[in-house]
């Protein structure tokens, strides 16, 4: 069989960004042959640097390149100035917006050795709801009063609602290509707030129950909560969830909740998703606290080049990075300073490269 070759943008961007990004590309190219899998890379810039070099956070090569010549891409960190600095706002921000990247997927997960053990995955839609960003500010005879808009959309939420419904689909598939894990079956637990919302969180509660009522989501059993019971559940309860799909502002806070479960910042990916493509990214940002002392953890860049690799439906590698990991992380002797050990970047991503 002929190997597939994929073009994969790396964008460092900042910070340790500079130092997780090439562990991912050194990953990449060090996954068996047997996988047929062959990349070529593809160098990009964003970030502060880049702007105060070239007066553009995220210059339009970087877009183009990545709409027009990209299979996929790896986005480090960026750091954002203290105080707001004229002309420069987010680039992923931006890039979610011009490659329409609907979703922001984040699986936080345990070894199974660990006390509690979670494997879950948080879909949080990402283009909609109160981050419309449509706000007012009016006058009143008792004072000011503010107003913001929270639009929910029955194609976003289908959308969505989809998207997490073959993730879970994948996430079966992958546990059976050999990556263990501590459920069953798949399952999606759907998120919202429809006793009070009943029109907007109504909205995208029935649209995604529909969604997921699909033939090709049979296996998939579908369980809803609302919000609040879940942030208790999730804490007390981790291990009861699987997928958990979300309208934008549930996920963005259940998503930095559930990071929280897991130690350090310096283990959860994430993906920006949408039709066709996959930016993957360490939920962490440029840490300055840290950058240059070559002992930030790959670990978080190295689960997102997996995930990335689930989304170009490449499960038998994305299961072969996540065993690695795994190992690396339960056998525990080379583990980042995060993480209580003494290894540096490269011992852990050594240790790691060495379990492919
Ligand atoms: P930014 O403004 O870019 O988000 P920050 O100062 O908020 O920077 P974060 O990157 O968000 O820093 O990190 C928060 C804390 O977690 C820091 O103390 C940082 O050192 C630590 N941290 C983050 N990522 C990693 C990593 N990959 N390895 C080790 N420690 C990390
Ligand atoms: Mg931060």
């Amino acid at each position: 069989m002929a190997a597939r070759t994929l073009r994969i943008g790396l964008i460092p961007g900042d910070g340790i960004g500079k130092e997780v990004i090439p562990a991912g590309r050194r990953l990449l190219e060090a996954l068996p042959a047997s996988l047929g899998l062959k990349f070529e890379f593809v160098n990009l810039r964003a970030g502060f640097e880049t702007f105060e070099q070239t007066g553009a956070a995220l210059p339009e090569e970087t877009v183009s390149v990545l709409r027009s010549d990209c299979d996929g891409a790896l986005f480090g960190a960026v750091s954002s100035p203290s105080t707001a600095v004229k002309g420069y706002s987010s680039p992923i921000v931006a890039l979610r917006k011009k490659l329409d990247l609907y979703a922001n997927v984040r699986p936080v997960k345990t070894v199974l050795t660990a006390a509690k053990p979670i494997d879950m995955v948080i879909v949080r839609e990402n283009t909609e709801d109160l981050y419309v960003k449509e706000e007012k500010t009016y006058d009143t005879p008792e004072g000011k009063v503010a107003e913001a808009i929270k639009r929910i959309s029955q194609r976003a939420s289908s959308r969505i609602a989809t998207m997490a419904g073959e993730i879970a689909l994948r996430r079966q598939k992958i546990r059976a290509a050999g990556s263990p894990s501590i459920h069953r079956g798949p399952l999606v637990t759907i998120t919202h707030k429809s006793n009070v919302l009943s029109q907007t969180d109504g909205l995208f509660r029935s649209t995604a129950r529909d969604s997921l009522a699909a033939a090709r989501f049979e296996s998939v059993a579908v369980e809803e909560q609302i919000v609040d019971s879940m942030v208790y559940k999730l804490f007390r309860q981790p291990e009861a969830y699987d997928v958990i799909v979300a309208p934008n502002l549930y996920g963005d806070i259940l998503s930095d909740g559930a990071a929280a479960l897991v130690g350090s910042l310096g283990l959860v990916p994430s993906a920006n998703v949408g039709e066709g493509f996959a930016i993957g990214e360490p939920c962490h940002g440029s840490a300055p606290d840290i950058m240059g002392q070559g002992i930030s953890n790959p670990i978080a860049t190295l689960r997102s080049a997996a995930l990335m690799l689930e989304f170009l439906n490449e499960e038998a590698a994305a299961a072969a990075i996540y065993a690695a990991v795994d190992a690396n992380l339960e056998e525990g002797k080379f583990l980042s300073p995060d993480l209580g050990g003494t290894a540096k970047t490269e011992e852990v991503l050594h240790d790691i490269l060495r379990r492919l």
